[in-house]
């Protein structure tokens, strides 16, 4: 886990001003992997009593748009945010109970996945990232059903 002068570093670098409430947002990020928003915020409360659901939503959003976190959103759910950044890393998701763990990109690095006929199918455009969420039931709730 990074130190708080390594979070302020990476605020720094992305030229947002050192605040608390963006140091523990950061914080609660890298503690919890894939949580939501209220996660997030309950975790940056333990410290920061004071802090509103606003004032973290508004972090959240600050740090997405600079690249420090990541937001995923699979379909039906609540976005959730990550700290693994940098890479073009894929997600799988249990369809019962919700749970996300990473998938490591297939190729390693964006854009992962090509269309087998890139002129016809892409129609003109370039291709930056591929996004996959695999949809499966995870160790737990498939012991359940079996
Ligand atoms: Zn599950
Ligand atoms: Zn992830």
């Amino acid at each position: 886990m990074p130190s708080t002068a390594d979070y302020a570093d990476r605020l720094r670098m992305a030229e947002l001003r050192v605040t608390r409430p963006r140091i523990a947002v950061l914080e609660a990020v890298y503690a919890h992997p894939h949580a939501d928003t209220e996660t997030i915020f309950s975790a940056v409360r333990v410290g920061l009593p004071e802090v509103s659901r606003q004032a973290v939503y508004d972090v959240l959003n600050a740090l997405t748009a600079v690249g420090l976190v990541r937001r995923i959103q699979p379909l039906g759910m609540v976005a959730r945010y990550e700290s693994r950044v940098g890479d073009n890393h894929h997600h799988v998701v249990c369809r019962s109970c919700g749970v996300i763990a990473d998938v490591d990109c297939a190729v390693g690095e964006a854009p992962c996945l090509t269309p087998s006929d890139d002129e016809n199918i892409l129609d003109g455009f370039v291709l930056v990232e591929a996004e996959v969420i695999y949809w499966g039931l995870c160790p737990e709730c498939s012991t359940v059903r079996s």
